[in-house]
């Protein structure tokens, strides 16, 4: 029975069990509770995001148990407050609404269980921990900023009552030195219609105003100042509202209207870009956050900070809240409650926080700082801090102070120092010079001189310095910079210019000029190259086939033609037509005449032979026929083949490149925004280039130049470049050629300090060069003129070009060995003639042999007489014999003697 017992209580549940829970991997969990009045569920998504982040620093992770409420339902949120307790949770973070916070709190009060909130509140009572900052804090703020304004008069202009408090402590702040406080109330009841109030101010002599008021309220009424025409360089604005950085301040910046706020974090911090990143996710890419400049309000950031008080609390104290039920008439309280909140007390957060340092006197939180800022051209500027118990001074960065104190010629005399890459053609490079240089002078390109453009238009001076290969990457984890952009970040340079692209990750950690080019990744490879011309290219037109088939087409015709001719009674003639009556007939047709018809045809020359036969006749004109079309086709075909081009590029685009088409490899340069885009990109396509480029590290190169190198090397390599650079390098470099289309498109920018106060006037020059042509120009100067033309407009264009002896040379080679045969043959028959000629004169054939040899040899006479007195034949014993049957003799028969 004990055992029973003892298994039943080990296997119920934990919840039932009373104390702790089991978090969905089955361990033990400490459950929080968050009610939350926000309809965006934004606030719920910064609870479960913070809730993951604490867990991975506890070792009692804590459990997020949520609910939704409508805003100032405070029956609804006590109902969900009552499921929570039932639940077991350890703490609850409650809503916005004011008197549902209150309810709330009185509720948990009741069951000591711990009760965070975060809204202003006008009283520093104890109830409940309150991380938002109290009305006094904010007056305080408010008149620190004031005083160093040094205003003797101000327009005061809130929403509603609870605002007023502000109003009374910075009252009391003063004491009776007091400025004159003009109070308006513009009030949302009103419709959302504060014109009447704007209007009233617009009459006013007073044009410096303090706001304080919902984040939507001010808002509204900064949009309908404009509207009323108050939005001006007369017109000082200080907004009391912690939320101004959320705000579209868009169309403010450049109203010239002075608008000052202040801030409880930073939106640039780790911990608030990490959450942007989370909640980014958790809306889908279609519809990322916008907010205004900053998507985090304050009350999503105290929400985060929330759930750190309580997780340094149950990481330092054993903490294991029961269920409670919220009825009256149970008067189970939560054990360690107490303990929990004594605990918070003694906590001082430093970090981790959003809103920075935490610590309570009592229930109020305190220790707070804020940023002040201030609305510049360039956006939100933290001008100075405020701490609780120091002094406030105005502390505007540099840049900012001078803009201001020097508005219109504040580039005049400056000098700026401008990171460049040397040699990096045509940006950068050295000016080659047999004297020794120094300074900017020895730097020439493009970037160069479009930064002495900048210098002439805005009165600076420069310095260039070489920042090497490596640009820099911003890496969003760690918070670090690299390269040119760390040296700008960390202020050691102002500027930079080369082929830097403008990407939306280093535009976190600095600024960016407009562009000044525009290009997109294209791949660079080696070109097509002609096929080396075969020696037998003639025969290339047909087909070894088509070849063979001829031959056997040319000896069966011949045959043909030879039979027909003997079958043909028209094609016996008499040999001698001075006889009548012949003995013998004789047919032209024999097998050398058929053939050497044949050949006549078939090389379109003729021949004596003329067929009379109609069945000669007929197979002649068949004959005839089919070498004229043969003769026509190979002709036509010929030149085709002589002048193609046999391309041995085998990539046409980037698919064929991803496949390591006929093996082809590829890289990009190591450091570049290149190698990002494929390290970044989603695309399936581009993440296998990026496997493989990650796999084969010696495919990327450290600079650009390094990359065409490779390509030129001719070794099957392709290099991933940007389209500008490509265009530099295919006009000087023949054998280079760009493949496809461009995979993005993007632009090259002046690198500058984030908020930098002249990046506006950069900006408008840039433009001004852009319209006057000069970018152009420049683009021209270090693209098409210095350096440029070493490729012909042959070399470009694709068409057909002249047949070169390569191509010939098959053709020639025939001619000579036919020329040699021939003599051979003539040798042979020649040597047979005289060999005849002695036997027959009965001579020596040596002697023979000189004889003729001197005949052939006295060019100057072209006859020769049949037997001359010196001749060698003279002492022959027939010395009648006709030397003229003996040469036509020769070829066919032995002369026969008499
Ligand atoms: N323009 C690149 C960058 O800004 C360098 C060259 C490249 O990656 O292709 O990093």
């Amino acid at each position: 029975m004990h055992f029973w017992l003892i298994c039943i209580i080990l296997l119920w549940p934990n919840e039932v069990r009373g104390y702790g829970s089991m978090n969905s991997y089955g361990e033990q969990s400490i459950r929080i509770g968050l009610i939350s009045d926000d309809p965006t569920e934004r606030i719920q998504q910064t609870f479960e995001h913070a809730i993951s982040v604490v867990n991975s620093d506890l070792s009692i992770p804590l459990q997020g148990d949520s609910a939704n409420v409508d805003y100032g339902n405070s029956v609804h949120a006590f109902g969900e407050l009552c499921r929570l307790m039932q639940n077991g949770v350890g703490a609850v973070f409650g809503p916005s609404a004011r008197h549902t916070a209150a309810h709330l709190f009185s509720a948990c009060d009741a069951k000591d269980l711990p009760f965070i909130y975060a809204h202003l509140s006008s009283s520093q009572q104890t109830d409940g921990f309150n991380l938002h900052p109290h009305a006094e804090d904010i007056a305080h703020v408010l008149y620190d900023i004031i005083q160093q304004f040094e205003w003797s008069r101000f327009i005061f202009c809130y929403e509603s009552s609870e605002y007023l408090t502000i109003l009374d402590h910075l009252v009391a702040l003063y004491g009776i030195k007091s400025p004159l406080i003009k109070v308006m109330r513009y009030d949302l009841n009103l419709n959302g219609n504060y014109k009447a109030v704007l209007r009233r101010i617009r009459k006013s002599e007073d044009s410096r105003i303090v706001v304080v008021g919902s984040t939507e309220g001010v808002a509204e009424l900064l949009r309908q100042a404009q509207q009323v025409g108050i939005m001006n360089e007369d017109y000082t604005y200080l907004v009391g509202n912690l939320d101004l950085h959320t705000f579209q301040l868009e169309e403010y910046k450049y109203s010239e209207a002075n608008i000052t706020g202040i801030r409880m974090f930073d939106p640039d911090k780790k911990e608030v870009r990490e959450l942007i990143e989370t909640l980014n996710r958790a809306v889908g890419e279609s519809e990322p956050l916008d907010l205004g400049s900053s998507p985090i309000t304050l009350a999503m950031a105290l929400t985060y900070d929330a759930v750190r008080v309580i997780a340094e609390t149950t990481n330092n104290m054993p903490y294991q809240p029961q269920q409670l039920n919220c009825s009256e008439r149970h008067d189970v309280v939560q054990q360690d409650g107490s303990t929990f909140r004594n605990y918070m007390r003694t906590l001082e957060i430093l970090d981790k926080t959003i809103t920075g340092r935490i610590f309570f006197q009592g229930n109020v939180r305190k220790g707070f700082s804020f940023d002040v800022i201030e609305l510049q051209p360039t956006g939100l500027i933290k001008v100075g801090t405020w701490e609780e118990g120091q002094d406030f001074e105005f502390n505007r960065p540099p840049q900012v102070q001078e803009l201001l104190d020097n508005e219109e010629n504040s580039l005049v005399n400056k000098t700026f120092k401008v990171l460049i890459s040397v040699p990096n053609k045509p940006y950068a490079s050295l000016v080659e010079s047999i004297n020794s240089l120094i300074g900017n002078s020895q730097y020439e390109g493009y970037g160069i001189d479009l930064i002495k453009e900048l210098a002439d238009k805005l009165g600076f001076n420069f310095t260039f310095h070489n920042g090497g290969n490596d640009y820099g990457f911003f890496n969003k984890t760690t918070n670090q910079t690299t390269g040119m952009l760390k040296e700008i970040v960390e202020g050691r340079a102002d500027l930079a210019i080369t082929d830097l692209t403008i990407t939306s990750e280093r535009e976190e950690a600095i600024d960016f000029s407009i562009p000044f080019m525009n290009l997109g990744i294209a791949i660079l490879y080696v070109k097509p190259q002609k096929a080396e011309p075969a020696l037998f290219s003639f025969m290339d037109p047909f087909s070894k086939e088509v070849w063979l088939y001829l031959g056997i087409a040319y000896l069966g015709v011949s045959l043909c033609l030879f039979v027909l001719g003997r079958l043909s009674p028209s094609e016996w003639d008499n040999p001698y037509p001075c006889i009548e009556e012949p003995e013998e007939l004789e047919n032209q047709f024999t097998i050398n005449n058929s053939m050497w018809f044949t050949t006549g045809a078939l090389l379109q020359q003729g021949s004596e032979i003329a067929p009379k036969a109609l069945s000669t006749r007929t197979i002649s004109s068949i004959w005839w026929f089919f070498t004229l079309i043969m003769v026509s086709s190979y002709t036509a075909n010929l030149a085709a083949f002589l002048t193609i081009e046999n391309p041995s590029s085998s990539i046409d685009s980037v698919e064929d490149l991803a496949e390591n088409k006929d093996d082809v490899q590829y890289g990009a340069k190591r450091t570049g925004s290149t190698r990002n885009f494929f390290l970044t990109s989603e695309e399936p396509i581009y993440m296998k280039m990026n496997a493989y480029m990650t796999q084969n590290k010696d495919m990327l190169t450290e600079t650009n130049l390094e990359g065409v190198d490779k390509v030129k090397a001719g070794t099957k390599y392709a290099f991933l470049m940007e389209s500008t650079s490509i265009e530099f390098n295919t006009v000087r470099e023949c054998n280079l050629k760009k493949i496809g289309d461009a995979l993005d498109e993007k632009g090259y920018g002046i690198a500058m300090p984030k908020n930098w106060p002249y990046r506006d006037k950069f900006n408008r020059a840039l433009l001004e060069l852009q319209e006057q042509g000069v970018l152009a120009r420049l683009k021209n100067k270090w693209w098409n003129e210095i350096g440029a033309g070493v490729c012909d407009a042959k070399s470009e264009d694709d068409g057909p070009s002249e047949l070169e002896m390569q191509n010939l040379s098959g053709i020639y080679l025939v001619l000579i060995v036919g020329s040699i045969l021939s003599f051979v043959l003539s040798f042979f028959y020649w040597c047979l003639f005289v060999f005849k000629r002695a036997k027959f004169y009965d001579v020596p054939f040596c002697d023979a042999l000189a004889e003729e040899f001197k005949i052939v040899i006295s060019f100057a006479e072209n006859e020769r007489a049949l037997k001359s007195a010196q001749s060698v034949y003279s002492r022959s014993r027939n010395s009648s014999q006709s030397i003229e049957s003996l040469k036509t003799d020769s070829e066919d028969q032995v002369p026969e003697e008499e």
